[in-house]
Order: C-alpha cells, then structure tokens, then sequence
C-alpha cells in the first residue's frame, strides 16, 4: 500500500493523505496510483471548506470529477447504489470530526451531514 508513497520524491499534501489513509478512494473504494488521484474537500469549497486536514480526503480523479460540489452523504449513497464500495467509516469519521470543528463552515457543514446520516440510518 505504501509503494506509491516511497516512488514520489518529495512529500505532498497528497501523498501525505495517501500515507494516512492509503491509496484509496473514499467515494469507490478501489485503489489508484498517486498520479490518478485527487484531493477531495469533503466540505466543499463552495460551502466554505478549506484544504485543511480535517476536511480533506482521497478520492480518485473520477469521482472528484463526477461529485462536483454534491453533498458528500448524498453522493456517497449514489455510488453505492451504483455498485461501489465508497469507505462510509472514513466518511462518517471525517464528518464526526467537521461537526466539532474550531471553524464554523466546516462544523456547520459536518452537523447537518451527521444528521443525514441519522436520518437514514433509523
Ligand atoms: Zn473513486
């Protein structure tokens, strides 16, 4: 898991995620090479997010690019109705995190996500 880390030079903001949390995507599941992958604000930027750790994930370049700025509890739905794995425990950490963050567009954000996914779950 940690080849495509020790192939990179120097440590980006990217491959640093990728060492923290593997070369996974969060809304597929399946596993890319660093070069196919993105960062994903889970916390979109259009709602305030920010390229901070706590708001940023892995996600491969296809599905950044097919998630646009949709809500992340919403889209990770679709791609698992769409036969994927997204990583739904990472998802839900991250959000679980957001919803006590310092900032308040990210906690904002990670509240009203954390009670979509109550709303679902019951
Ligand atoms: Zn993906």
């Amino acid at each position: 898991m940690l080849a495509f880390v020790a192939a990179t030079a120097k440590p980006t903001r990217l491959s640093r995620l990728i060492e923290r949390d593997g070369p996974t995507c969060v809304w597929c599941g399946r596993d890319h090479q660093e070069r196919a992958l993105a960062l994903e604000h889970v916390c979109p930027r259009s709602r305030g997010g920010v390229s901070a750790e706590e708001n940023l994930l892995v996600s491969c370049r296809a599905c950044h690019r097919a998630r646009n700025s949709q809500d992340a509890t919403s889209f990770s739905r679709e791609r698992a109705q769409q036969g994927l794995t997204p990583r739904t425990g990472l998802l839900e950490e991250t959000l679980e995190g957001l919803s006590r963050s310092p900032r308040r567009s990210h906690r904002e954000y990670g509240q009203a996500e954390m009670g979509q996914i109550a709303s679902s779950a019951s």
